[in-house]
């Protein structure tokens, strides 16, 4: 071996050994993972798919942060599965952007974990968040951008939106459209449309699942696909089948061009009582009723939700005369 070759070889050799001291010291210092855990394997898999360590380990969690618990906890919407026997995932990761999606994909079949995903946590049997073996949690928490296009009469909407958050938007675009939809706004768009999604307008406008036109979504191979790329077939099966039965979906785009009219409605009745306004529904002649909220405060992933407004779509005057109560049109 020449004398040049093994200089280049000992360069090398050093170079690979500073990264995996940078990178162990990168994964127990901010991650606080023990050097030879499975999890160091897939953590540095992660890692060293990332464009920047220091700010993707930021979005990952493992049992040894004290975020941990908290953010594992935060959409655990069924308490019965709050308690220290639930199973959790070795690793939480919390993408803001796409790539880190398809890395936590990549890096979680390489090395034979389950992936779970995770959007406003509603799954009655607690799949979202919960699994026998082990497994990553993929939580949307922190993609959950809502783009209403007025012009257009649609929205995109990434999984993490909650459905109270998606009509509050919608509200502060247009006093006159609207994506029929389910009357619980803690329930994320991720989970939502994959089971089909019913709600109050279901009889005149078909679920929520009728209502998508467009997604993106990353199939099993990590590739990135939409409605024309992924086909109708694919399309329709994700709208109703459970979506995560096939990929993940990062976004739909909603056909937000349901008309409705507002009425601003000063009623005691409806205060913040979802029991009242389902009172409401129950009437034959109230099938299009829903209720819109107006304001909507996102605390800890809480939706504080104030019903001081409702939206009707057939026959006004017939509908005033029912509920008899004070409204103008707005
Ligand atoms: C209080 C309550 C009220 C409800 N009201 C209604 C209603 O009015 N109408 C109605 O139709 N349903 C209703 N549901 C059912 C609800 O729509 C489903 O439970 C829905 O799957 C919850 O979605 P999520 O994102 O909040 O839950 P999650 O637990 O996050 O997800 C539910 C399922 O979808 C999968 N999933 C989540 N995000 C993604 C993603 N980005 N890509 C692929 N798969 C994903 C999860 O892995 C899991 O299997 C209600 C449920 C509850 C608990």
């Amino acid at each position: 071996m020449k004398k040049s070759q093994l200089s280049s070889y000992v360069v090398l050799f050093l170079l690979t050994l500073s990264f995996s001291v940078s990178r162990a010291s990168v994964l127990s210092s901010i991650l606080d993972i023990t050097p030879g855990s499975s999890s160091e394997d897939l953590l540095g898999c992660l890692l060293s798919n990332s464009n920047n360590i220091t700010s993707t380990s930021q979005l990952l969690f493992t049992p040894a942060n004290s975020s941990f618990l908290p953010v594992w906890q935060a959409s655990v919407q069924n308490t019965k599965f709050l308690k220290p026997s639930t199973p959790k995932p070795s690793v939480i990761v919390t993408p803001v952007e796409e790539t880190l999606v398809q890395t936590t994909l990549h890096c979680a079949k390489k090395h034979g974990y389950e992936l779970r995903i995770r959007s406003g946590g509603h799954d009655f049997e607690g799949l979202s968040y919960s699994s026998d073996v082990p497994f990553v949690m993929l939580d949307f928490t922190n993609m959950r951008a809502i783009d209403v296009d007025v012009a257009n009469r649609t929205t995109w909407v990434q999984a993490g939106a909650a459905l109270g958050a998606l009509y509050y938007a919608i509200s502060q675009k247009t006093d006159t459209l609207y994506f029929p939809a389910g009357l619980c706004p803690t329930v994320n768009i991720g989970g939502y449309i994959g089971g089909g999604g019913y709600g109050n307008l279901l009889r005149k406008y078909g679920t929520a699942a009728d209502n998508v036109v467009d997604v993106r979504f990353i199939d099993v191979n990590g590739k990135i696909l939409d409605r024309k790329s992924m086909g109708e077939d694919l399309f329709w099966a994700i709208r109703g089948g459970g979506a995560s039965s096939f990929g993940i979906v990062l976004a739909w785009k909603l056909n937000t061009s349901v008309t409705v009219t507002v009425l601003h409605q000063k009623s005691n009745h409806i205060s913040t009582s979802l029991g009242t306004l389902e009172a409401y529904h129950m009437h034959n002649d109230l099938a299009y009723v829903l209720a819109r909220i107006i304001t909507a405060e996102v605390i800890s992933k809480q939706l504080n939700t104030e019903f001081n407004k409702m939206k009707f779509d057939d026959d006004l005057a017939h509908l005033q005369s029912i509920l008899a109560l004070p409204c103008r049109k707005s």
